[in-house]
């Protein structure tokens, strides 16, 4: 819980330091301090839709509970953000032990998808599973030595053939890699590059099919990579992948370096997609599993 809370810091320094200030001693609940109350919310990224329910049920609570003084709305505002992050942490779907779980990750260039895959690889690794890595971003300059950095801090081998190739064959030799050499889990790196979207879809679709033709219950679980730090540019993305890569969780990296963590609720209220992984930093074991409770708790607290 602590790391969640050093992550949040900046999150909880813009987003609550201002809500404090406007739920403030002895301020009246009006119409300028809604009006207040909703702009804080906006700015810290929770996305326009989501603020405009929370501020009706808000309303509504208010007269419910004839409320009159800013400050009792603390709680009410922190129990309907609990009740929008609803209760349940979602772990990942992995394969009956004694079989390959196959993971996908997709997501655009620099958001932090190479060093998710390093940073799971040793979570998986110190769980005691073996685990391979495929180097399916054939397309990006480095991406192929950058998983293979990750590979080796994190004590797992990878799978990769040379820059440029076709990425479907990668992920074809990583499973039968994976397979060979017994492995429990294999993580699969994908291109990234937007400057032509529907190439990349295709990409990803081949990759999938390949994945699918090979291990008939697998991918066990499509991960889109999202870079907390770009804000609604990170709902974007995922209304992009989700649409044509059958994406199933969401990886919200950089939340250390960011004051719009805000995101993650508008993610899990207008994408009804399990954020599964938080990113909290550069190193292996900055990696945290996502607890929506905690998360809600990090910030009032
Ligand atoms: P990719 O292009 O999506 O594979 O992105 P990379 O994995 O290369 O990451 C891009 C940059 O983001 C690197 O400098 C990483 O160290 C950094 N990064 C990734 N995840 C996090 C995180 O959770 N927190 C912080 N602060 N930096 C991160």
């Amino acid at each position: 819980f602590s790391k969640i809370k050093e992550g949040l810091a900046k999150t909880r320094d813009a987003f609550m330091g201002k809500v404090e200030s406007i739920i403030s001693f002895g301020r009246k609940i009006d119409e300028e301090f809604y009006e207040e109350l909703e702009e804080a919310l906006i700015m810290a990224d929770v996305g326009v839709n989501t603020v405009m329910e929370i501020m009706d049920e808000l309303r509504s609570e208010v007269k419910k509970r004839k409320l009159t003084q800013a400050e009792e709305l603390r709680p009410v505002l922190q129990e309907k953000l609990a009740e929008l992050m609803g209760t349940e942490q979602e772990g990942l779907k992995m394969a009956p032990d004694g079989q390959l779980t196959v993971i996908l990750f997709v997501g655009v260039n620099g958001v932090g998808k190479t060093t998710t895959i390093g940073k799971l690889a040793h979570r998986f690794k110190s769980e005691g599973k073996k685990v391979i890595l495929a180097a399916g971003d054939t397309f990006r300059a480095g991406a192929i030595e950058q998983l293979e950095v990750w590979g080796e801090r994190a004590g797992v081998d990878v799978i990769k053939q040379s820059a440029g190739s076709d990425p479907a064959a990668v992920i074809y030799d990583g499973l039968a890699a994976a397979r060979a050499r017994k492995a429990d889990v294999l993580l699969c790196d994908t291109a990234g590059r937007l400057q032509n979207k529907s190439n990349l879809m295709d990409e990803l679709n081949k990759v999938y099919r390949v994945i699918k033709r090979e291990v008939p219950d697998a991918p066990h679980e499509v991960l889109l990579v999202l870079d907390a730090t770009t804000g609604q540019n990170a709902l974007q993305q995922a209304k992009l992948f989700g649409a044509s890569a059958g994406v199933t969780g969401i990886v919200l990296t950089k939340l250390d370096g960011t004051a719009k963590g805000g995101i993650v609720i508008a993610i899990r209220k207008e994408l009804e997609l399990p954020v599964k992984f938080v990113g909290l930093g550069e190193k292996m074991d900055d990696l945290q599993p996502f607890a929506p409770q905690e998360f809600v708790s990090a910030l009032f607290t």
